[in-house]
C-alpha cells in the first residue's frame, strides 16, 4: 500500500465515518479527490466514484490499488460535469455526496468553456442528481476561498482585511480571474439549489491553495503549476510579493470528512493553515533545497513585475490589484471539524520532494 496513506495519511480520528451507506465522490481522480476518496476507503466505507473514463488506469490506477489494500470497497461509474443525468447512477442508495470535480486550471483558452461551464454545469448536474435521490441527506461541495474574495486589494475594505466565511467574491469576471468567477457561480448556484429543498443540507469547504504529496501520478491541478513555477528557475531573478494562504491537502481531505459526516456541521468553512507569499514558500524550502534548486531569494518590485507581468502568466491588472497586498484568512471556524494543522514547511517539503522524484 502507498506509504503516503499508512504512515502520513489523513487523520480520520473524531470524524464519525457512517460506512452503511455509499458516499458518492466527484473529482476522485484529482489531486484532493484521490485523498478524500483514501480517507474514506481507509474508514471502511463504499466509494462510489464516478469518472470521465473508468478504464483509464492512468488515472483510476492509485484508487484501485489504494481499495484492495483497505477495508473499503471503490465502484467506478462513468460520468461527465457538462453531462446532464450522468451522476444518477453513481448516486443511487448514497446518503452523502461529497463534490470536488472542477478545473482549477488558470491558464485557459476559453474561461467559459474550460472553467465556467464545468464548475457551473456541474454543480447543477451533480446536486440535480441529489434531488433526484431520495437517500441522500448531506452535500459537501469544495469551494474555494476563491469564492470568497477577488483581490487581494479589495480586502483593504474588510474588517481586519481578513478572508472571512461573510466574504463574497465581487470582482472576478469571465475575463479578470475566471477561475475564481467559476468558483464563485457554482457556489452561489448550490446554495441557491440547496434553499428550494428541504431532504439534505449542503455544507461548503473553502480551501486556500493547496500543498503537499499527490496519491495519483500527475495531477492537473495548478497547484502543482504553481509549485513547478518556484522550482523551475522562473523566479531565479526574484518573486512577486503575491500574498498566499496555504494548506496540506490532508486536512483539506480531513475537513471535508468531518463535514460529511459531523451532524452538527453547517455553513461554509475555510480550510488554511498559514499565511504566507511566493518568497515566504521559497524561504520555507531554502534549508533542505537552496543548494540545488533555483529558488527567489527577494522581491522584485511592483514596477519590474509589472513588465514581466504576461511571462509569469498574469495580467496588468491582476498585478495591479493583488502585488504587495497581503493575504489573511481567518480559519478559526475550521477548528470545529476538528482540524488541527501540520506545519506548512512538512507539506511543501513531501511535495517537492516527490515532484523531484518524478522529474
Ligand atoms: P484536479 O487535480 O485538477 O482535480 C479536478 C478533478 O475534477 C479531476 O478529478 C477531474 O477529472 C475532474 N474534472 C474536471 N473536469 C471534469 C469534467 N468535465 N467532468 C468530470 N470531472 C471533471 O484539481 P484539485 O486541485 O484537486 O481541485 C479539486 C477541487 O478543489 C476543485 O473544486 C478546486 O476548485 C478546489 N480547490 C483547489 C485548490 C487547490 O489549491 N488545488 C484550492 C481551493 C479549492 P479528470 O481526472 O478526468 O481530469
Amino acid at each position: 500500500m502507498n506509504a503516503l496513506l499508512t504512515h502520513h495519511g489523513i487523520d480520520l480520528r473524531g470524524i464519525p465515518v457512517d460506512a452503511s451507506a455509499p458516499v458518492m465522490v466527484t473529482g476522485a481522480t484529482g489531486y484532493l479527490g484521490s485523498w478524500v476518496a483514501a480517507g474514506l476507503l481507509q474508514a471502511g466505507a463504499t466509494v462510489h466514484a464516478p469518472v470521465r473514463d473508468p478504464h483509464d488506469q492512468r488515472k483510476t490506477g492509485h484508487l484501485l490499488r489504494a481499495a484492495e489494500a483497505t477495508p473499503g470497497t471503490l465502484r467506478l461509474f462513468t460520468a461527465d460535469l457538462l453531462e446532464p443525468g450522468s451522476y444518477d447512477e453513481a448516486t443511487a442508495g448514497c446518503t452523502t455526496i461529497i463534490h470536488t470535480a472542477s478545473p482549477f486550471i488558470r491558464s485557459v483558452s476559453d474561461p467559459q468553456r474550460d472553467l465556467v461551464d464545468p464548475a457551473l454545469e456541474g454543480t447543477r448536474n451533480v446536486l440535480g442528481s441529489a434531488k433526484r435521490c431520495d437517500s441522500v441527506r448531506r452535500v459537501v461541495l469544495t469551494s474555494s476561498i476563491a469564492a470568497m474574495y477577488g483581490d487581494a486589494a479589495d480586502l483593504s475594505r474588510a474588517p481586519g482585511h481578513l478572508i472571512t466565511e461573510e466574504g463574497w467574491n465581487t470582482s472576478s469576471s469571465l475575463t479578470h480571474e475566471p477561475y475564481s468567477y467559476s468558483k464563485t457561480l457554482a457556489e452561489k448556484e448550490a446554495w441557491r439549489i440547496a434553499g428550494h429543498q428541504e431532504r439534505w443540507d449542503l455544507v461548503t469547504i473553502h480551501p486556500s491553495l493547496i500543498l503537499g504529496p499527490a496519491l495519483g501520478p500527475a495531477p492537473a491541478s495548478d497547484s502543482f503549476t504553481i509549485m513547478e513555477m518556484l522550482l523551475d528557475g522562473t523566479m531565479r531573478s526574484g518573486a512577486p510579493r503575491i500574498g498566499l494562504a496555504v494548506v496540506d491537502v490532508r486536512e483539506v481531505a480531513q475537513a471535508h470528512l468531518a463535514a460529511a459526516f459531523l451532524p452538527q456541521a453547517h455553513g461554509r468553512y475555510i480550510v488554511s493553515a498559514q499565511d504566507t507569499d511566493s518568497l515566504g514558500l521559497a524561504d520555507m524550502l531554502r534549508p533542505r533545497y537552496g543548494g540545488r534548486l533555483p529558488l527567489p531569494r527577494r522581491a522584485v518590485p511592483r514596477p519590474i513585475i509589472m513588465a514581466l507581468a504576461p511571462r509569469l502568466g498574469l495580467t496588468r491588472d491582476y498585478v495591479r490589484r493583488n502585488v504587495g497586498y497581503p493575504l489573511r484568512a481567518d480559519a478559526s471556524r475550521s477548528r470545529e471539524l476538528g482540524l488541527r494543522y501540520r506545519p506548512v514547511q512538512e507539506s511543501l517539503e513531501s511535495m517537492v520532494e516527490q515532484m523531484l522524484k518524478r522529474r
